[in-house]
């Protein structure tokens, strides 16, 4: 049976004279969602639980073994509180300044919106009770987190504050609760841990605008060049060909220049340091920010390269693909004739879906190596091997497989409908201009130049020396 102390039996003295000593007292104001998680956890943890609520005798479920009280008598049964109340309603904690002084004050709050209010949440709370310490933690993980326990994906705490004790006190409930703690400050901060919760995808955003944006542009592209042209030139409809045929080209396209894009702003802050000499001079604003999104880029071109493999594969199963093979067996059969085997073609087709296969194994590998969870368990040196170095010969086994596939399609003039070229000529542009440019980069007089300023070496700008060198005299 559950051990819950029900209304009837509310206890108003002070909790901590009846605590054990190896029991913490510990403080939640608020009986809702949050106030309740937190709670089991914390008594799971082996702490003592009092609550703070407006309505010690008839408020909701709480756990089993916690005791509720009225805000005054929980505050002064321990040295600190969490406050599981909305922001709109602290007003009421100004009331009860005299009992929170100097006490730890652990606000969890967040806001609907961005600055909603002139100033943080904790802030606020703050300025209500001077005399306590108030801390900015746990508003980052939610009700249900907390209920189910940390998980890899979920186990940090943020926190923030001006007192170094009470920082230190929730910083070693979080631990025992089985929580990473990452100290972001003073109670300025606030603000920036209120605004995590509200993000959404931040990091996804450009590589997602560029996907749709680069798929948006092939489907047109080639609906023009495929379906279009041919319905216009010869009447013939073929646009049954939009679902696999022209997916399965606007995929693998918008895939190669995604895992291009991945290593071209490498190869740009490369020759950045180069012109400039030194590595200690920041990047423009846009090329940060093209650096962060890599992995994401990079995830979201693996997902549509899994979907040229799974296109790729249906292709025999077609009723289009059955319908021609068909077609051909019984004219051959009709004329008694047959074709002749094209060992090109044979080296050709074999070469093409080789690479294809090795790249994406690769890409594979790539993607496995960006989880968390194997990322952690790899050295720098091997994580950046894996992304860099094989990370290249990827970029160079898919363009390659594409290189193959346009075989020497480029030469027939029947091939630039409408005086366009085909989309896979389209979508090798970025990736082979980074290979030519990791290529140069490469090269043993610049790569040593590259080394060295990497390792802080700069290079030293005559002029300026001379000056420097009147100036002292
Ligand atoms: P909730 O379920 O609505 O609970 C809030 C509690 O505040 C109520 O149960 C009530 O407890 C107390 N309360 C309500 N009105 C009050 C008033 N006028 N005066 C004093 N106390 C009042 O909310 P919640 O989801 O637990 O969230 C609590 C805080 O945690 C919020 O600031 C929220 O932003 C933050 N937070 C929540 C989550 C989440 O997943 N839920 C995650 C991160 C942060 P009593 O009836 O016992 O007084």
């Amino acid at each position: 049976m559950s051990e819950e102390v029900k209304p009837e039996s509310v206890s108003l003295y002070p909790a901590s004279a009846a605590a054990t000593p190896e029991q913490e007292v510990v403080c939640i104001f608020g009986t809702g969602d949050l106030g309740r998680s937190l709670g089991q956890r914390l008594l799971q943890s082996g702490y003592r639980l009092v609550y703070g609520s407006r309505k010690p005798h008839s408020c909701g479920p709480i756990p089993p073994g916690a005791q509720v009280m009225s805000h005054e008598a929980a505050a002064q049964s321990t040295s600190l509180v969490f406050v599981c109340v909305h922001r709109e309603h602290y007003d009421f904690l100004e009331t009860l300044a005299p009992q929170l002084n100097g006490k730890f004050l652990v606000d969890v709050s967040n806001n609907l919106e961005k600055n909603m209010y002139p100033e943080a949440n904790a802030e606020y709370l703050q300025r209500l009770i001077p005399g306590a310490h108030v801390v900015k933690a746990f508003n980052t993980l939610s009700a249900w987190a907390l209920q189910n326990g940390p998980s890899d994906a979920n186990r940090q705490v943020y926190l923030c504050g001006n007192n170094p004790e009470a920082k230190q006190a929730v910083a070693v409930i979080s631990t025992k609760l089985g929580f990473t703690v990452q100290d972001r400050g003073s109670l300025s901060a606030a603000r920036e841990l209120e605004d995590f919760p509200l993000q959404l995808f931040p990091e996804w955003r450009l590589p997602m605008r560029l996907t749709v944006g680069l798929t948006a542009f092939f489907f047109f592209y080639l609906l023009t060049r495929d379906v279009i042209y041919a319905y216009v030139n010869e009447g013939r409809d073929i646009s049954f060909r939009i679902m696999m045929s022209l997916a399965n080209k606007v995929f693998p396209s918008v895939s190669l220049i995604l895992l291009s894009l991945c290593y071209l702003p490498g190869v740009i802050a490369g020759f950045f340091q180069l012109y400039r000499g030194t590595k200690y001079k920041r990047f423009p604003d846009w090329l940060d920010r093209w650096m962060l999104c890599r992995k994401q880029l990079g995830l979201i071109a693996l997902a549509l390269a899994s979907l040229h493999v799974l296109y790729t594969l249906i292709i025999p199963i077609r009723y289009y693909v059955r319908f021609r093979l068909a077609g051909s067996t019984i004219s051959q059969i009709k004329n008694n004739k047959t074709s002749s085997f094209d060992t090109t073609m044979a080296w050709r087709t074999d070469s093409y879906y080789s690479i294809g296969a090795l790249g994406f194994g690769l890409y594979l590998l790539l993607g496995i190596s960006s989880l968390p969870s194997v990322s952690n368990a790899l050295s720098w040196r091997e994580f950046s091997f894996i992304q860099s170095k094989l990370g290249y010969l990827t970029l160079f086994f898919c363009t390659f497989h594409t290189y193959l596939y346009g075989w020497d399609r480029f030469l027939y003039v029947s091939q630039y409908k409408w005086y366009s070229p085909p989309g896979y000529m389209l979508c090798l542009v970025v990736p082979s201009l980074v290979l030519v440019f990791k290529l140069l980069l490469l090269l043993p007089c610049v790569d040593k130049s590259l080394s060295r300023i990497r390792q802080g070496w700069e290079r030293t700008d005559p002029e300026n020396d001379s000056k420097k060198k009147s100036l002292l005299a």
